[in-house]
């Protein structure tokens, strides 16, 4: 059997290309023979010596120029790296793209505001029209604009220039609003991966180690390079160390409404408290200045997004309330109890003190306030 195959026998990547193809021909028997043809010609002569740029013969079995073990290894890397397209190069995107940048991915960033200069710095290729990016033909487009913006975001992108299957990726931190709009202005041959990942610049600033992404695949075709595609880019958070958590956007915004809404709203009314740190600062103490500062860096637009696109955090808001005036109520029935007994004595025997309501669990109304009986006892 005889095989042919062009190279640039002038550059080590032609060199390198040719070993590779020479690699994977499917019989490697003795005796088989490799015809080579110089790239830059259509003329089919055979030379007989290398350095006369014209077809070249040689025995496959014999000793190969290039390690095809690392060759293999090497273009199947290539072959999970992603060209992905960051809509929203501004705090969140520009911190996950260095991340993508480190693991090798291609990354082409857009925004309403201009950071080609610091998109040259990290590796990325700035684009000001999203014409020219989709041109780009991305594999991954990921949305990273703030949530109150993702729709007029998504509207403004000229999909029509993508690949037919693009795979779609959000960000947002609430999941069952970016789910719909996709679900609602995507045609249905580009997939859908909806995901939040549980850290931002400040809590994930020393890596990625053990810290949540959640992801739902809310529309992934059925090819294998489809399939493929988003597994490769779940595993660019798998190589992180990232905790990977599967579940629906319905059921992350349950949980994120009594998690995350409640951190940002304590981060941000501890934050107007303007608390500052102490010579006697107690561990816990510490731990309220460290929410401050991880909540304080976000935007308010991202909060603000948190309320307005999550339909559990307004009961969260009002749990707050409640909460807040309850602990009141105890604390001013305790305070009363006293004044009471130091005006009236022990006339006050069997009087009954508030205590603190407990919170039932979301979704249930506060029960009304229990009382404890003071009782005779008291001394
Ligand atoms: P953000 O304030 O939520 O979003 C800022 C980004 O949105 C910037 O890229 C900004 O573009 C873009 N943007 C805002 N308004 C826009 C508009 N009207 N039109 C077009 N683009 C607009 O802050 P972020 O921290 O960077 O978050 C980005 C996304 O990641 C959000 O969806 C957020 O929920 C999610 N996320 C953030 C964190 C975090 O810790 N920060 C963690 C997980 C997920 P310009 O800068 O060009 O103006």
């Amino acid at each position: 059997m005889i095989s042919f195959s062009s190279v640039q026998s002038t550059s080590a990547a032609g060199a390198a290309a040719t070993a590779a193809r020479t690699a994977l021909l499917p019989n490697h028997n003795s005796h088989q023979l490799l015809f080579s043809f110089p790239s830059k010609t259509s003329h089919f002569h055979c030379y007989p010596h290398r350095r006369q740029q014209g077809l070249r013969i040689r025995a496959i079995d014999a000793a190969q120029p290039y390690d095809y073990e690392a060759y293999l290894v090497n273009r199947f890397a290539q072959s999970t790296k992603l060209k992905i397209a960051v809509i929203g190069f501004g705090n969140f995107g520009q911190f996950l793209a260095k991340a993508f940048i480190r693991q090798g991915h291609t990354v082409f960033a857009h925004s309403r505001s201009n950071y080609a200069s610091i998109a040259q710095s990290l590796g990325a290729a700035f684009f000001f029209d999203t014409h020219d990016l989709c041109e780009q033909h991305p594999d991954v487009i990921l949305l990273c604009t703030s949530i109150i913006s993702t729709e007029s975001v998504l509207r403004s992108l000229p999909i029509q220039r993508l690949k037919r299957n693009t795979l779609f990726v959000d960000v947002l931190s609430v999941k069952e609003f970016p789910k719909n709009v996709f679900l609602q202005f995507l045609p249905t041959h580009f997939d859908i991966l909806c995901t939040h990942p549980m850290f931002g610049p400040e809590s994930g600033k020393n890596g990625w180690q053990n810290l949540p992404f959640v992801f739902d695949k809310v529309r992934i075709g059925n090819e294998d390079s489809r399939l493929s595609r988003v597994e490769n880019f779940l595993d660019i958070f798998k190589k992180e160390g990232c905790r990977m958590v599967e579940m629906t956007c319905a059921e992350h915004d349950k949980y994120a409404a009594g998690s995350q809404f409640i951190t940002h709203t304590m981060g941000r009314i501890l934050e107007k408290l303007q608390l500052d740190s102490t010579p006697i600062n107690t561990k816990g103490y510490e731990t309220l200045l460290d929410l401050v500062e991880n909540t304080a860096s976000d935007s308010f637009d991202l909060y603000y997004g948190l309320f307005m696109y999550n339909k559990n955090a307004m009961e969260q808001i009002e749990r707050l309330d409640l909460a807040f005036e309850s602990l009141k109520q105890e604390l001013f029935g305790h305070l009363h109890e006293v004044l009471r007994k130091q005006l009236f004595g022990k006339s006050e025997v069997g009087m009954r003190r508030p205590v603190l309501a407990k919170l039932p669990k979301n979704g249930t109304p506060l029960l009304p306030a229990q009382s404890e009986s003071l009782g005779n006892n008291d001394n």
